[in-house]
């Protein structure tokens, strides 16, 4: 496979491949991370899909990973609590934004689109009576 150069959105800078440990720490997963070459000063960095050296999105800084996991957190429940399966609710996603499937995941989605999915999710848990949990 073609190795690409995988750029820091907020500083340009090349993005280097480490272990999780890196910026996770000694109790990190047992993981590979893109780094912005210029981390710590620029903390910015997004993991792999497992087992491969895929990035799983665009590198995010502190906001914006905190955003993804909330987005992904809620938009989890409406296949887990069974509103759609796995795969309907990916093209629901793809639906809402007038993605392709395949770009329909949130390591690709910027702050806005995180705050439009929140909403949209929390739109249909709602409407189906789901509890709003944090917690999974
Ligand atoms: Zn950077």
């Amino acid at each position: 496979m073609k190795k690409q150069t995988i750029r820091c959105p907020y500083c340009g800078s090349p993005a280097i491949l480490r272990d999780a440990s890196y910026v996770y720490g000694s109790n990190a997963f047992d993981g590979k991370v893109y780094v912005c070459s210029h981390y710590p000063a620029c903390d910015s960095y997004v993991g792999v899909h497992q087992g491969t050296l895929l990035p799983k999105g665009s590198l995010a800084g502190p906001g914006l990973r905190k955003k993804r996991i909330q987005a992904h957190r809620i938009f989890d429940q409406l296949w887990r609590q069974g509103v759609f399966s796995r795969q309907e609710a990916y093209r629901w996603i793809a639906d809402r934004f007038c993605l392709q499937t395949r770009q329909a995941h949130i390591g690709n989605f910027s702050d806005y689109m995180c705050d439009q999915l929140i909403q949209e999710a929390s739109k249909v848990l709602k409407n189906n009576h789901i509890p709003l949990s944090m917690a999974g």
